[in-house]
């Protein structure tokens, strides 16, 4: 059969991978090449050039004709400039060229990009660096076959302007603190750990020809108006339901272009949601997990539109349905293939591991307010502190298993035993019994331990991952730092770390919740606690900048104050220009379609009362007239509400910029959008279908 998918000829068919560099470069060259992607020695420049060649001839041979430095400002997208690999034509020929040099170092317009006041527009110079440990990639779409070649941002001073440098950065100081804990317990010949990274990535579809009827979802990605449809996601039928055949083909085109870029996609499913559904590759190294998750992003958009559809990475793309997020999955892994966050079967034993576990659950309580910030992104403030999962108090769940251990050792100083799973009995005698996990799960944790990782949820769909990892890795760091600064001194080590583990469980146990995420009593039961409870982004942001957090990431060599600055200055500024546009959208559509559609209306309707009256004197127009006078009475409203919209935003444009205008945004304008969305539902409710302008939640998330 030659219509067999054959995926392991498939998978990573237009990567410029291991094998590929293996097969095509001089053996020296290969060496040197994977010292640096392997053991991250420093890359030696004099083999640039042969690189080079030999992945232009692997890209032309498969059709190239450019190719980019693929970079990720903080814009949150990834951005590219394309070069055309033809040389100045001599003779009126042109040859095919990529040099050492090109591939190294590119220099975008660096001043279009956001810096947060990092450069002035005059010192206009930002280079893109190669990234050697990312491999680089064929994109084949209607442009052509394209090389792209992950690289980093820097400014001309080497100010980090992207997402990627800090990650390195981050990367190199995990790896070093957790060696010292590995040699801590006897092992000597492990050579590198590195964060290994799985990230779930939740998203909306819907269909094509609607999606372009709603300005909302077209200028900001989510809808702005829209009245709940009478089925939501109550009967809970769409969860992990049998997928539909214009989905199941959307998802099989997706997987195939993301094997092809080497994107190990593995599970996928419905969502909550109707018309959501999850992908999920596996994981990872952190790096390129987060360019991974790029790819994934860009090629759910990019397929969509080939299926007659849009694909929606909004936190939040309806109201009143649950939104999406992406679940961030860590762990570390060194390079003997240990996972430093594998319980084994008795955590009680597993010394090294309770170290590594109350390593973390200290970074997770002492910077949790850091943690909260780097999933904050505009979309991101309708899910976290806004009745939805997961909640903004960041948690840690450990899960049955683990609290009992951590109890033991708190309470009598010693851990003795740890709970085991037992068997599931399903009571039916053709059923394999089963070996149960030692720990039920919990979904309304933002910090979750599951089995041998992290789940970090509180990532918001549209958001890269690599600032929440930044974060992980370097607060882990710290603690693993703090806590080799005393354990590598200990006369007795057995002793010290045993007193250590219990004293760091005691001291940051606060933040551990088994509970319910979603409760109000959880809200109450943190703030007693102390843990903070940040319910936006703009009061996420200034955890950036706090003497904690410049002393954490200038002591890793992760971000300068500088760079912290500037990069709270860019996420006052995004927020403040997407809730801009979402205000200036919603008076777009209230102005220009709603007010006319529902003026149709009453104009329907006062005819109705008229010409019934005219027809008979006697008859009961008394339904009409209700609805006349109701309508109007909203009508008013919309207008009011629109007037205020207007004025505060005028107020928060002419604001003086960074925080002070996103907070002016925030207070100010956030509300009167919901004050005018509230009577423009209600009319959508009431209004004849046929008139209104634009297709309801209804038509759009159940009839994909
Ligand atoms: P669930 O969320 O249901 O636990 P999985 O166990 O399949 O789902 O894992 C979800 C994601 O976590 C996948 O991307 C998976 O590859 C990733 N993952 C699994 N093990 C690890 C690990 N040790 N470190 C990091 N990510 C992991
Ligand atoms: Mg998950």
């Amino acid at each position: 059969m030659s219509d067999v998918l054959n995926v392991s000829e498939m998978f990573g068919k237009n990567v410029f991978n291991d094998a590929v560099m293996r097969d095509r470069l001089p053996k020296s060259v290969y060496k040197k090449l994977k010292k640096t992607i392997e053991d991250g020695a420093e890359l030696d420049p004099s083999i640039a050039d042969v690189v080079a060649h030999a992945m232009k001839d692997w890209a032309i041979e498969r059709g190239a004709t450019h190719y980019t430095h693929w970079f990720q400002p903080l814009t949150g997208v990834t951005a590219e400039k394309h070069d055309s690999f033809i040389s100045a034509p001599s003779d009126g020929k042109v040859i095919m060229e990529f040099s050492g040099k090109e591939l190294i170092k590119g220099e975008p317009d660096a001043s279009s990009f956001p810096s947060g006041g990092l450069r002035a527009t005059f010192e206009a110079r930002g280079y893109t660096v190669w990234d050697c440990t990312s491999p680089a990639f064929l994109r084949e779409d209607a442009i052509g076959v394209t090389l792209c070649i992950p690289t980093s941002f820097c400014s001309y001073k080497g100010e980090a302007l992207d997402k990627k440098t800090p990650l390195l950065r981050s990367m190199q100081a995990v790896n070093e603190q957790a060696l010292r804990i590995l040699r801590l317990f006897g092992n000597t010949t492990a050579k590198r750990v590195a964060p290994s990274v799985g990230a779930e990535q939740e998203y909306f579809l819907v269909d094509r020809e609607k999606y372009l009827q709603r300005k909302d979802l077209i200028y900001t990605g989510r809808t702005l108006f829209g009245a709940m449809p009478p089925k939501g996601q109550e009967l809970e039928d769409h969860y992990f339901g049998a997928i539909r055949e214009r989905i199941g083909s959307y998802m099989n085109d997706v997987n195939k272009e993301l094997w092809k870029l080497g994107v190990p996609a593995k599970t996928q499913h419905n969502e909550v949601a109707p018309a959501q559904h999850e992908l999920a590759p596996i994981y990872e190294g952190v790096n390129q997990a987060v360019d991974h998750n790029q790819i994934v992003m860009e090629t759910l958009k990019k397929v969509a539109g080939r299926h007659g559809m849009a694909c929606l990475l909004h936190e939040k793309p309806f109201a009143g349905v649950n939104g999406s997020g992406k679940h961030d999955n860590w762990s570390l892994t060194a390079d003997d293939g240990t996972n430093l966050l594998n319980p084994g079967d008795t955590p009680h034993e597993n010394i090294q591991f309770l170290l590594v576990l109350a390593c973390i659950i200290k970074a997770v309580d002492v910077h949790a307010d850091l943690l909260r910030e780097s999933a904050s992104v505009v979309g991101n403030d309708h899910r976290l502190g806004a009745n939805e999962a997961p909640p903004a108090i960041i948690s840690i769940f450990l899960g049955e298993q683990l609290e009992d251990v951590i109890d033991q050792l708190c309470s009598t100083g010693e851990a003795t035993h740890s709970k085991q799973g037992g068997t599931l009995k399903t009571g039916v005698d053709i059923l394999p019994d089963l070996d149960k996990d030692a720990t039920d799960r919990n979904r309304t944790s933002p910090f979750a331990f599951t089995g041998n990782k992290f789940e970090f949820r509180m990532v918001g769909s549209s958001d890269s991952i690599a600032s929440p990892n930044t974060v992980l890795n370097t607060i882990v760091a710290e603690a693993f730092k703090e806590a080799a600064d005393i354990l590598e001194k200990a006369e007795d080590f057995d002793m010290a770390v045993h007193d250590f583990i219990k004293e760091t469980l005691a001291a940051h146990k606060r933040i551990i919740f088994n509970g319910n995420g979603y409760s109000d009593e959880w809200v109450a039961e943190a703030e007693r606690r102390g843990l903070p409870n940040i319910r936006s982004m703009v009061d996420a942001i200034p955890a950036l900048t706090t003497d904690k957090a410049v002393k954490l990431f200038e002591a890793f060599g992760v971000f300068t104050k500088a760079e912290l600055e500037s990069r709270s200055e860019v996420e006052y500024e995004n927020y403040s220009k997407a809730i801009n546009i979402e205000a200036r959208t919603m008076y777009d559509m209230a102005s220009k379609s709603i007010i006319p559609a529902v003026i149709k209306y009453t104009t329907q309707l006062a005819a109705s009362i008229g010409a019934v009256k005219g027809v008979c004197q006697e008859a009961d127009v008394s339904t009409q007239t209700e609805l006349l006078i109701k309508t109007s009475k909203l009508l008013t409203e919309i207008r009011t509400a629109l007037a205020h919209l207007l004025e505060v935003t005028e107020k928060a444009s002419a604001a003086e910029g960074g925080k002070v205008q996103a907070v002016v945004y925030h207070s100010q304008v956030v509300p009167a959008m919901e004050a005018l969305r509230a009577p423009v539902d209600q009319l959508e409710m009431i209004v004849d279908k046929e008139l209104w302008p634009m297709p309801s939640y209804g038509d759009l998330i159940f009839e994909v």
